[in-house]
């Protein structure tokens, strides 16, 4: 276990030697203790983005995409202990922990190669011997600042990104989950990163996230968590014009047409809402079934929902584990309450189960509200748990203009076996990923990005890639017409 910050290629305490616990959600107890940085470690690990970006800039692409080849190797060999040290700080169950961390092996291994696709451009002018040559370079030092939820695979995505494109890094770790974060960037560094290139720093966000933020040497803030939390972010990027990408919450509408396979609408249904007990930017959060297979649908979804295994992540057995954080399980059950109290219909959960030997831990059932509609907390906010409301429709119109009664717009699933449903929805839909008759709106090689107040900016895919480059336009006038 690693348990220090990552400052200019040395692993250390804070300046201040503060630390900070980190808990098990399986019991509520804390297990180990982090460095709690400070202002100094901030700077001092800022610092040590800007010195490195100099040379790393100027690495050939060819070598930085080899490091990351090797790092990813590293990450895929050690899967096993980074996931199931996941599965502890986190509570998500160690297999699909480990399916993450492998997941994090697979993009740094993608923009290995999508950084030695960037090509730039040559284009021809009106006068004789002239063109115009557009290239890309890194952008500079960069800030990541991620979640708890997948603690591993967000941090890969801006890892993977910004080094294949020649930027450094300094990472603000989630303060839930440093553990795994801490150990998978071990294992990146150790395929031989220089010292500075990737710095780790755990502590609040609002200390620590907002000095990073404050130096205006970071060229560009990759955020990844709350709509609330990414508005000061945000806030402070201005006064330096500071590029930025932000991931933002979301609110995800499900369209189940009276049409759709209805075995793989509910089956998805389950996985979608659930997994990861919903702490999910893309869970699924509201659910609209056509009228006719309304009743037929909860049915389905209910047994769907009631197969799963909640217990210890750890055990190998458990489909869910404990929610990260007593305060989601507050914030769950205070949806539920409030769908209730006007008028929802709870059709399975509602409450916490006790799982023997684990009693103080943070654990809930997986929900399903029926009859809810948009006065309810559970399909207006982000509820950020294993809760799910479902409403009924009449036309192809009004549920699509339910699913955009939103602030969020990240993610979208239409369920129909209809072509031109799926084309009117998928257009309509205000949201940068649709998912049709699957549920799986992300996938490495594709952007993925929010609309409204999901955020903006890409990550995955090449656009992910050119969120750390710069364009520069060279006009050459070379003669020799
Ligand atoms: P938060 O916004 O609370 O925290 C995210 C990160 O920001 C943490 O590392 C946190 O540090 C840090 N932070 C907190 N305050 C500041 C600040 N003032 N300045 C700089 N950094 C700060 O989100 P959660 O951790 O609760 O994560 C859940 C949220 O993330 C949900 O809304 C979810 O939808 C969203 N999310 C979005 C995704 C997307 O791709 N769109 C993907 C996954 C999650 P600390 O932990 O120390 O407070």
């Amino acid at each position: 276990m690693i348990t220090k910050m990552l400052i200019g290629g040395n692993w250390v305490n804070a300046a201040d030697n503060k630390t900070f616990e980190v808990s098990d959600p399986r019991t509520g107890l804390p297990f180990a203790s982090v460095p709690l940085g400070g202002i100094r470690d901030a700077d001092a690990a800022v610092d040590a983005a800007c010195l490195a970006f100099k040379s790393w800039a100027k690495t050939n692409v060819f070598a930085r995409a080899a490091l990351l080849r090797d790092a990813g190797a590293l990450v895929e060999k050690n899967k096993q202990e980074i996931g199931r040290l996941m599965s502890r700080e986190q509570g998500k169950p160690a297999q699909e922990a480990i399916t993450e961390v492998q997941k994090a092996a697979d993009i740094l291994r993608y923009y290995a190669a999508e950084g030695e696709r960037v090509y730039g451009r040559i284009i021809p002018s009106d006068e004789s011997g002239t063109f115009s040559m557009v290239v890309y370079q890194p952008i500079g030092p960069c800030a990541a600042i991620t979640p708890w939820n997948y603690p591993v695979e967000l941090l890969a995505w801006k890892i993977g990104a910004a080094l294949a494109a020649g930027c450094t890094l300094v990472c603000k770790l989630p303060s839930e989950t440093p553990l795994c974060a801490l150990l998978f960037i071990k294992y990146i560094t150790d395929a031989g990163l220089p010292g500075g290139v990737i710095n780790a720093l755990t502590g609040e966000g609002k200390v620590i996230g907002q000095r990073i933020l404050e130096r205006k040497e970071i060229r560009k803030a990759a955020f990844t968590g709350s709509t609330a939390v990414g508005k000061d972010v945000l806030a402070s990027c201005t006064e330096s014009l500071r590029r930025s990408s932000m991931e933002l919450g979301g609110s995800l509408p499900m369209l189940v047409f009276k049409d759709c396979d209805l075995d793989s609408a509910a089956i998805g249904a389950a996985r979608r809402s659930f997994k990861n007990m919903g702490q999910i930017c893309i869970a699924i959060n509201r659910i609209y079934a056509e009228r006719e297979i309304y009743e037929q649908f909860l049915s389905r979804f209910k047994e769907e929902t009631e197969k799963l295994i909640i217990g210890d992540g750890l055990d190998g057995t458990a489909d869910l584990g404990p929610m990260c954080k007593k305060q989601g399980v507050e914030a769950v059950t205070a949806h539920i309450s409030d769908a209730i109290e006007k008028g929802a219909r709870l059709i399975t959960g509602g409450k916490a189960p006790v799982i023997p030997g684990f009693e103080s831990g943070n654990w809930f059932s997986p929900t399903i509200l029926a009859d809810t509609d948009h006065s309810m907390k559970i399909m207006s906010e982000e509820t950020f748990g294993p809760a799910v409301g479902v409403m009924p429709f009449d036309s192809m119109e009004e549920a699509v203009n339910l699913a955009n009664d939103s602030i969020y717009g990240l993610a979208a699933i239409i369920y129909t076996q209809n072509l031109a449903t799926v084309n009117y929805c998928a257009q309509a839909l205000e949201a940068g990923n649709v998912a049709v008759n699957n549920v799986d709106a992300g996938t490495i090689n594709a952007p993925y990005g929010g609309w409204k107040q999901s955020g903006f900016g890409h990550e995955h895919g090449p656009e992910g890639l050119y969120e750390y480059l710069n364009v520069k336009h060279v006009r050459i006038h070379a003669g020799g017409e």
